[in-house]
């Protein structure tokens, strides 16, 4: 059986989660920070460490068969590959930030100025969208320093807290883009049966981060409305307690709106709630 090649950031934002992820995946592979490539034991995989500005193009170039990286990294390199899935993690915006004693208020106010970025394709394409001509500085790092330095009148950089803005005297302005870590894959083996197979693992880890197992004790009179109040994977179970007019509710509630079912349970008449994380769902 031919053995897969997933490319991930050696070091860096989205290197501790994408092991993490991985592993989650029941993967089972050595994370030594000095090797380039560590083979998983129990699966036909390889997994490259690599700068993540290169993992596009090996992707694209068949390399690798799989790769993990920020959309912002596979919007700028132009690439050819499938989107395979959303990671949920590595979130952030490509966004243009101003001083903060600016007058710059408008977009239309960027023609003309300059605006400094390591992100010069995708800032590109969307000025030329907004019909607006500004002088792209490109440069590689340290971009928040460059309108201290007098180098550009704005910056085009990534953001997730804003707090490197701000303590740079920046105030973000206009968002390019917005961007969290993808699974790609190279465009022509996206139908092998081993990547459908990691995608379906990735997949049910995602489902479960997503979700809370909870467990509650209810009287059987307030059942009707504890269960009205669940959405549950499918319904939720109902177990007997020891004491004849309880139940236990079993279900899973989504993370997103948990701590609101949570008061609206407790007002309906639930006691004794447990909540478990859960490491797969499988559906
Ligand atoms: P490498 O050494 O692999 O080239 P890098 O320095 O280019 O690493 P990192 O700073 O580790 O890259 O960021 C990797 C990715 O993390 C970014 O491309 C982006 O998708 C994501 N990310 C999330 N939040 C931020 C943020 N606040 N600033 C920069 N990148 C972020
Ligand atoms: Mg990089």
């Amino acid at each position: 059986m031919k053995t897969l090649k997933i490319a991930i950031q050696k070091s860096g934002r989205l290197n501790e989660k994408s092991v993490e992820l991985l592993k989650n995946c029941g993967l089972n592979f050595e994370n030594y920070k000095s090797s380039l490539i560590s083979p998983v034991s129990n699966f036909p995989l390889e997994i490259l460490f690599l700068r993540d500005d290169d993992i596009p193009e090996y992707v694209q170039d068949g390399i690798a068969d799989l790769g993990i990286v920020g959309e912002n990294v596979i919007e700028e390199t132009e690439v050819e590959v499938n989107y395979l899935q959303r990671l949920g993690f590595g979130k952030c915006s490509l966004k243009i930030a101003v001083p903060n004693n600016n007058t710059i208020n408008e977009l239309s106010q960027l023609n003309g100025r300059s605006i400094a970025t390591t992100y010069p394709v995708i800032l590109g394409k969307f000025l030329k969208a907004q019909g607006i001509q500004s002088d792209i500085r490109t440069i590689s790092g340290s971009v928040e320093i460059s309108p201290g330095l007098g180098l550009a009148d704005a910056i085009c950089d990534l953001v997730s807290t804003g707090g490197t803005l701000k303590s740079n005297g920046l105030i973000p302005f206009a968002d390019v883009m917005s961007s969290e870590a993808i699974l790609i894959c190279n465009n022509k083996n996206g139908d092998s049966e081993l990547i459908k197979e990691l995608v379906q693992r990735i997949q049910s880890v995602l489902r479960a981060k997503e979700t809370k197992y909870v467990v509650l004790n209810v009287p059987k009179d307030n059942l009707p409305a504890i269960i009205a109040l669940l959405p549950g994977v499918k319904s939720p179970s109902v177990v007997p307690l020891a004491e004849s007019d309880w139940v236990a509710v079993h279900t899973v509630i989504p993370e997103r709106d948990f701590w609101d079912r949570i008061s609206q349970l407790k007002q309906a008449g639930a006691q004794g709630i447990v909540v478990m994380p859960i490491e797969k769902i499988i559906l």
